[in-house]
């Protein structure tokens, strides 16, 4: 059935880059099988998932939106899709997304855009767009994204649907094209709270490939999910980020779920996270100078793409290696690898990374501070509704200032989650965005679960 809606509606979404439908019938049917013989099953056995094209499938191709890894097909499974594949989830194709997860609206992808199932003159938000726009349009029941600043939850909320950052290091990174290896966690793109949960499960957990894997349990999400259960919960909002630059009917819709949640028996408290409006700066630092590092791997020896030089008998090493980048990266890429090694210089180092990072531990601070006082921190996910294709394209800072709200998260390691929150504007989906303290991750589901 998803094959065929694929098939129905993703001439227009264009929510995929590639579907495997023989993979995924022959993964259905042995789940069929198993089934028959009276195999006891995991939960999520036999449901489709969509996976974004950043995460590494064997035999697939994962391209992460960049024509530089056109036609690479990948010779291992990244952690999570192993464990997709081990609870029986056929997988359905790799979805469309900014490249190398760089962009809040996935028009920088080098395939094209995704367009937004609601409205397809609007974006579906980004990096992930493909994998929030698949879930949206029905074409897949659950989706894997990657949150490096807001990639699963800005396109969650301009889509009407659920995402999940969890806690940095509670989903191996491990198949992971990285971005920001400090910054970079997978999760779930869902319809529901509990579908979110019970797919975090799945994916989440100890891998001894990713030194930077939590090793512990993964928190009780899916029971957290199942209760829903706020009464006597502190829930914080955040001064610096629930008023300026946020649209009125966002706004409003927050509001009305913050009554929806004092109704149901928590107390709203409001704290204040001072360091958070530096937060996008810090983070417009931090990234780029860790993605010109990761990005300097692709250098026309190991993958992908190789171009040579125009006009040149016997090239050296360097000038296909600049060739080949040189065609093989959009514009948003480059801008980051520039900014990213400028930051990273010498005579800057201390001016722009070493300043950056002051700011990221200020702001873990006032997450810290924040807990003392509530059990989750809240805020509207995204300033606006969706915005049409083409609007930011060519203003890369208002294109930055959409991840406001998102960004502090990353900096500091901890989870979150964007459920919807109703019709803002123009019959356009707006999201509630929900923080809690790292392990915590329950609480998200917990709080999400009673809005729902
Ligand atoms: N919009 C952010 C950026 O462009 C989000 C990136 C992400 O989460 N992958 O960096």
């Amino acid at each position: 059935a998803h094959l065929d809606r694929i098939a129905a509606v993703d001439g227009d979404v264009h929510a995929f880059l590639h579907v495997d439908a023989e993979g995924a019938l022959a993964a259905a049917r042995a789940i069929d099988e198993r089934r028959a013989g009276g195999a006891e099953l995991p939960t999520l056995a036999g449901v489709p998932i969509a996976v974004k094209d950043v995460v590494v499938t064997k035999g697939q191709p994962t391209t992460a939106g960049s024509k530089i890894l056109e036609g690479w097909i990948p010779p291992y499974d990244a952690t999570l899709v192993s464990r997709l594949r081990e609870v029986g989830m056929p997988i359905l194709g790799k979805t469309n997304m900014d490249e190398f997860a760089m962009g809040s609206s996935t028009e920088h992808s080098a395939y094209g855009p995704t367009r937004n199932p609601w409205d397809l003159d609007r974006i579906p938000g980004g990096s992930g767009g493909g994998s929030a726009a698949a879930v949206a349009a029905f074409e897949a029941p659950l989706a894997i994204g990657t949150d490096t600043g807001g990639s699963i939850r800005q396109p969650a909320a301009v889509t009407g649907t659920v995402g999940t950052k969890p806690t940095y290091g509670g989903v191996s990174r491990y198949g992971l094209i990285a971005l920001a290896s400090s910054l970079d966690q997978a999760g779930p793109c869902t319809r529901s709270v509990l579908d979110a949960a019970l797919l975090h499960e799945v994916i989440g957990g100890h891998d001894p490939l990713d030194s930077t894997s939590i090793d512990a349990p993964v928190p009780p999400v899916v029971e957290a999910a199942r209760r829903g259960e706020v009464k006597g919960l502190r829930i914080g909002v955040v001064k610096e980020i629930s008023g300026e630059g946020f649209a009125p009917q966002v706004k409003a819709r927050f509001e009305e779920s913050l009554q929806l949640l004092k109704d149901a028996g928590a107390e709203i408290v409001e704290v204040s996270c001072p360091s958070f409006v530096q937060g996008l700066a810090a983070y417009y630092l931090i990234l780029p100078s860790e993605a010109s590092s990761n990005l300097a791997r692709f250098d026309a020896m190991r993958y992908g793409l190789r171009v040579g030089p125009q006009g040149v008998d016997a090239p050296s090493a360097e000038q296909v290696m600049a060739a080949t980048r040189d065609a093989g990266f959009g514009d948003e890429v480059k801008r980051r690898i520039i900014l990213g090694t400028y930051a990273l210089s010498s005579g800057y180092y201390d001016a722009y990374y070493g300043q950056a990072q002051k700011v990221r531990t200020l702001i873990a601070r006032d997450f810290a501070a924040a807990f003392e006082k509530a059990d989750v921190l809240v805020t509207p996910t995204a300033p606006t509704v969706a915005f049409k294709l083409g609007e930011k394209l060519d203003d890369p800072m208002a294109m930055y200032l959409n991840d406001v709200a998102t960004i502090p998260a990353n900096l500091a390691g901890v989870p979150g989650l964007s459920l919807p929150n109703g019709i803002a504007e123009d019959g356009l989906p707006s999201g509630f965005q929900i923080l809690a303290p790292a392990i915590k991750d329950e609480r998200l589901y917990e709080v999400g679960s009673a809005l729902e």
